[in-house]
């Protein structure tokens, strides 16, 4: 019954914390803060055991601190003229590279030279593998007036889950030169996704403007790529009501605000970086200026010099060039690994069922070692599980909810467990100590009680004072009424003289129809009149006895008081069982005077 109760209210408490674990916005967002370096830690982990092998067709041509010192020292400006990018483009395309994306953009400016911004536009029109982007902002249109962009930038997206795309939609832009935003339809967009602690690990695929949606410029430079490699025509895109957006043959599992979480492949640097300065010098006619073939590669333009630098932290590098994120984005598109993170659902039943396990294993196992052992083990075995489901599955399983769960449970189960035993503890204190039949204290512990009597009285020079009782002919009374009758007159005669002394005072079972009361603080007079008032009551009750009739018997009583009758123990029983023995021998039903 006690056990059932505990059990119950451990449940109950483990709910009421788990809920309010739950429903706690301000802890959520922490847990959240937390789990995400988790997902860090795993990513770490992976590249350190190589798990995984970017794509050695991926290669990025950095403006680098170099490059932007030779641009300044022989063009004498920044932005680059527009007409040298064409003329690299030319440069390129003669080794037949499979794209070459700028993650620059190309503004209207006041500097440029429209007949070098017509080269580049005019490299737009002559090659359908060149691709440039464009950044959509939430400027008022007091500022600018949002520009309407060409119809053949937007992509079809059907979409049948919940997500709304409401963080990923924008109401103003600044648009690039003219000419290539008429002839091309090779423009993606750049924008980010927002992380709550600054870290950059998801990117969206696409974002919305004036109601429509464009697409990321690494889905279309992917998308491109998977047409010529694998002919794929995608022509739109679909998402399902599990949140699965399928490009294709893809499959990019999308965050609750439409995002992407991208699998990474090592720190900065991990792709091929060739600095731009020594591409203008190869195309500039200098023998060995740059050693590289770019047939079949997939080429990004992206700024690393420190004073143009975008500057992202990921999960695998505090400084990380944005020209790496596209990158990174685009081999998970070719390798199809976009991470995808466990239900909430999920995440709840897995904290359950570990909660399960180590309160079972709590409750169940005697040493708390070995409990806490299992638990540990059990977790560590949740968090192997979580690995490898990233490594072999891309799939983010939650940690740390987990985490919180089966600590409360270890928690709760304790307290549980701890309840019980002290309970237990308890019954078997009582059954150490007290008579079964009187339910008065047995024998043992009138011994201890009373050494402990003497050693108190010793040290605060106290008294206390002993009754010893004995029932008178109660041999005749069995003989009469027989040993049921004579059995509960004892359980009386033990409740008398219960109720007729202090709380304080303790009530034994001496042996047999003998009993004996310890009195502490009480002094001789005292215990006297006590003893005569218990004399008196006992004498005046009527018992009832087993057969349903009544009948009287009487007691004799000794007294003895410390330190007078006796230094110890065994003394103050000799003296209070003297008394007993003359009460006895002066006539029974008295207490005994001292001779
Ligand atoms: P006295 O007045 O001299 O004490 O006479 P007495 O008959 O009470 O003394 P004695 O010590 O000879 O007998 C004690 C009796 O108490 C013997 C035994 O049958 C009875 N008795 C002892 N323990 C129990 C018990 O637990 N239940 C019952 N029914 N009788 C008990
Ligand atoms: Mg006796
Ligand atoms: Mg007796």
């Amino acid at each position: 019954m006690f056990k059932k109760i505990s059990y119950t209210l451990g449940l109950i408490i483990f709910a009421i914390f788990a809920f309010l674990i739950l429903k706690n916005a301000n802890l959520n967002n922490f847990i959240n803060v937390v789990e995400n370096r988790t997902f860090d830690l795993r990513q770490s982990i992976m590249i350190n055991e190589g798990v995984k092998k970017h794509n050695e067709d991926i290669v990025i041509i950095a403006i680098d601190d170099a490059s932007y010192e030779y641009i300044l020292d022989h063009y004498g400006e920044w932005p680059l003229p527009r007409d040298i990018y064409a003329k690299l483009i030319d440069y390129l395309e003669l080794q037949n590279p499979n794209i070459i994306a700028f993650d620059l953009m190309f503004v209207k400016s006041m500097k440029s030279d429209n007949n070098a911004d017509l080269s580049l536009i005019n490299s737009f029109k002559k090659y359908n593998n060149v691709f440039t982007s464009m950044n959509f902002d939430n400027q008022p249109e007091e500022l600018r007036i949002p520009p309407q962009l060409p119809e053949k930038l937007t992509i079809d997206v059907k979409n049948n889950s919940k997500i709304d795309f409401s963080t990923l939609a924008f109401t103003n832009c600044r648009t690039i030169l003219d000419g290539i935003l008429e002839n091309s339809e090779n423009i993606g967009i750049i924008n980010v996704s927002r992380s709550d602690d600054g870290v950059l690990r998801k990117m969206p695929v696409v974002v919305k403007y004036k109601g429509k949606f464009y697409p990321q410029l690494a889905l279309k430079v992917g998308l491109k790529y998977l047409s010529d490699t694998e002919k794929q025509d995608i022509k739109g895109l679909s998402i399902t009501n599990n949140s699965i957006l399928h490009a294709g043959n893809r499959e990019i599992f999308l965050d609750k605000d439409g995002s992407a979480i991208l699998n990474w492949y090592g720190p900065a640097g991990t792709y091929t970086y060739i600095p731009m300065y020594q591409l203008i010098r190869a195309l500039n006619g200098e023998k060995n200026a740059l050693n590289y073939n770019f047939k079949d590669k997939i080429i990004y333009f992206g700024t690393t010099a420190s004073s143009l630098f975008d500057i992202k932290t990921v999960p695998t590098g505090k400084v990380y060039p944005g020209v790496e994120v596209q990158a990174t984005y685009v081999n998970n598109i070719i390798d199809n690994n976009f991470i995808r993170k466990a239900d909430k659902s999920f995440t709840i039943i897995a904290s359950l069922v570990l909660a399960s396990i180590i309160a079972f294993s709590v409750m169940g196992l005697s040493s708390a070692f070995a409990a806490s052992l299992v638990s540990l083990s059990s977790y560590f075995m949740y968090l192997l599980i979580s690995y490898y489901a990233m490594r072999f599955g891309d799939l983010w399983l939650e940690v740390i909810y987990p985490l919180i769960f089966s600590i409360l449970a270890f928690t709760v189960a304790f307290i549980v467990k701890y309840l019980i035993k002290s309970r237990d503890f308890e019954a078997q204190y009582k059954l150490a100590t007290t008579d079964g039949l009187t339910e008065l204290y047995n024998h043992r512990y009138f011994q201890e009680q009373m050494r402990m009597q003497v050693e108190q009285s010793k040290r605060y020079n106290n008294n206390f004072s002993l009754i010893i009782i004995d029932i008178d002919f109660f041999k005749r009374f069995n003989d009469t009424f027989g040993h049921q009758s004579g059995d509960a007159v004892l359980r009386q005669v033990a409740f008398t003289l219960k109720k007729n002394v202090r709380a304080t005072d303790i009530v034994c079972r001496y042996g047999g129809e003998e009993m004996s009361i310890i009195l502490p603080n009480t002094d001789k007079d005292e215990a006297y009149s006590t003893a005569e008032k218990i004399c008196k009551r006992v004498a005046e009750h009527s018992f009832k006895l087993s057969n349903g009739k009544e009948s009287n018997v009487t007691i004799s009583l000794g007294v003895a008081t410390f330190p007078f009758d006796g230094e110890d123990a065994p003394s103050i029983i000799e003296t209070a069982d003297k008394r007993l023995y003359n009460a006895k021998n002066n006539g029974r039903n008295q207490v005994g005077q001292n001779k």
